[in-house]
Order: structure tokens, then C-alpha cells, then sequence
């Protein structure tokens, strides 16, 4: 055995081995996807896409626009079946949505008739677990986003980052291994936007989930991620994987250290290295 294959033995044994331990293991191998335009062109939005995400690790996919990022990202979702390659949660191929995984999109898909409580609520009415277990977990979610006394407010009451924090606590209660985020803070101004982040970068810690977060914002992804998958322009390919190793907890004021201004800059030339292209 070559010492490349006997590396590679090495890691797919650990990973094994903290897939048994722990739920959440996702992995994407050499994915491609291609879309027929409505023009009868084909698109071909993402080639050789692989990504190994650990039970618990927060990974960013980092990337220019149009490069491809939602398309991985509800690959994994399951709302795309239209691919080559293998996309594995916990070993299992990805056909169709699930309740391992749980997603969060930029725009806040709330149900506008609903109460914060309801909307909460839903993904666990649908799971048929009992009302008193229903109501006691959502409260809990509920004040865990930030939310508790707002319960009973409708969407349009909210501003746009609690009815985010709607979305997230209702992704969570219904404790997926797994959560898949699109921009979820895009819309959002810059102040709430790092409250944000705070918030879930707490959430993400304790809860053991893994994540798997879409941004185009490389100080986002220096806050947030423990790896940092920065794809390439279009078709969307792995230009680099970054190991993010910021300590934490990461506070907002990390962005003027000297460690943080030279992650980002690195980040920065790889990028315009995409976006010149
Ligand atoms: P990102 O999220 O990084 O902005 P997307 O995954 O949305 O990128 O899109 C990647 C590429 O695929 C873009 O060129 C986009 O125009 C194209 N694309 C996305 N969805 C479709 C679709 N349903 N049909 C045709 N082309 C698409
Ligand atoms: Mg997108």
C-alpha cells in the first residue's frame, strides 16, 4: 500500500469510527450536475464537487455567485435528485428529503397564517409526536433562538431576524443530524446579522449538529466554520479546503486581530482569483 492509499485508509477508518459515535457524517463524492436550460443549453453548475463533513463540524462552502452552492446544497437536501456521484448522511445515499436533515433558506419561509408557536410546532405535528411533548419542546426551542414571549405573534409582526430565528428553532426542534443553511443571514442588516451568528455559533456548539452553511461572505465563514470548503467559479469545483482554527468562542471583535486579518487576506486573493476569471 502506497502512502497516499494508506492516508486515505487511515481517515476513512476514523471516519467510520465517529460516524458510529456520532449522527451527522456527510459526505459528497465527486458530484456533478448539469442543467437543461429552458433553451435546450446545458448548464454545467457543478463538477467534481467532494466534501467531508465530520458529526458536529460547522462547514462553510464559500463561494463567488452562480457558483454553484445551492445546487450542493439541496443535493444534500434531497430536493434535487438529478446528479452524478455519491452523497452519503450517515452512509445512506440521498434520494429525498428527510427528517436527518433539516434546512433554513435566506428568505424566512414561514407559514404567514401561523403563530411563532405553530410554526415551531409544525415539523413535529408531522413527526406525530403528542401535543404535551410538542408544546414542551417548542417553548424550549423557542426561548433557546431568543424568542420566549413572542409566541404567540404572527410573522408579519416580526422583524426579519426573529422571524429568522423562527426558522432556525423550527429546523432544530425537530433535532436533525443535520442542518443545511442557504444564506440565512443575506437578507438581514449587518448589525442583526452578527447577532446572528453569535446566536448560532452557540446553537451550533451545543447542539452537536452538523452544519453545513452557504456563504459568499468570507468573514462570515472566518466566524463561523471549522473548515472552509472555497469553491471555484463557475462550474462550481473545491479550489481549496481551509481548516479554520480561530479559537473559540469567536466574539466579534476577532475580526481586527492579526490572526483573523491574515486568514481573511488569503481568503481574499483565492477568491479574486475566481471572480477575475
Ligand atoms: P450559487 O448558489 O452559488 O449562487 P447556484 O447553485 O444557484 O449558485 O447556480 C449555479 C449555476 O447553475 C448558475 O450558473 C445558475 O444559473 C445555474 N442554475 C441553477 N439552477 C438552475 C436551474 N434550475 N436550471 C438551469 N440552470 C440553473
Ligand atoms: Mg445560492
Amino acid at each position: 500500500m502506497g502512502q497516499l492509499s494508506e492516508a486515505a485508509a487511515a481517515r476513512d477508518a476514523g471516519a467510520a469510527d465517529t460516524a458510529a459515535c456520532g449522527k451527522g457524517h456527510v459526505s459528497v463524492r465527486h458530484l456533478n450536475v448539469v442543467y437543461q436550460s429552458t433553451r435546450g443549453e446545458t448548464v454545467h453548475a457543478v463538477k467534481d464537487f467532494s466534501l467531508e463533513a465530520e458529526p458536529g463540524e460547522f462547514v462553510c462552502i464559500l463561494g463567488p455567485t452562480g457558483c454553484g452552492k445551492s445546487t450542493v446544497l439541496s443535493i444534500v437536501a434531497g430536493f434535487v435528485s438529478d446528479y452524478q456521484g455519491e452523497v452519503l448522511v450517515d452512509g445512506k445515499p440521498v434520494l429525498e428529503p428527510g427528517p436527518d436533515r433539516g434546512m433554513v433558506f435566506q428568505q424566512y419561509v414561514l407559514f404567514p397564517w401561523k403563530t411563532v408557536l405553530q410554526n415551531v410546532e409544525f415539523g413535529l405535528k408531522m413527526q406525530g409526536v403528542p401535543a404535551a411533548e410538542r408544546l414542551e419542546r417548542s417553548l424550549a426551542m423557542i426561548k433557546k433562538v431568543g424568542l420566549a414571549g413572542f409566541e404567540a405573534k404572527y410573522p408579519f409582526e416580526l422583524s426579519g431576524g426573529m422571524q429568522q430565528r423562527v426558522g432556525i428553532a423550527r429546523s432544530l426542534v425537530t433535532t436533525p443530524a443535520v442542518m443545511l443553511m442557504d444564506e440565512p443571514f443575506g437578507a438581514l442588516d449587518a448589525q442583526t446579522r452578527l447577532a446572528m451568528q453569535q446566536l448560532l455559533q452557540g446553537i451550533g456548539q451545543s447542539a452537536g449538529i452538523t452544519i453545513l452553511f452557504v456563504t459568499h461572505d468570507i468573514d462570515e465563514s472566518l466566524l463561523l466554520a471549522d473548515t472552509i470548503y472555497l469553491m471555484t467559479a463557475h462550474p462550481g469545483g473545491v479550489k481549496e479546503v481551509i481548516k479554520n482554527d480561530l479559537p473559540r468562542p469567536r466574539d466579534p471583535e476577532i475580526v481586527a486581530t492579526a490572526a483573523y486579518l491574515e486568514r481573511k487576506m488569503r481568503i481574499m486573493k483565492l477568491l479574486q482569483e475566481e471572480i477575475k476569471m
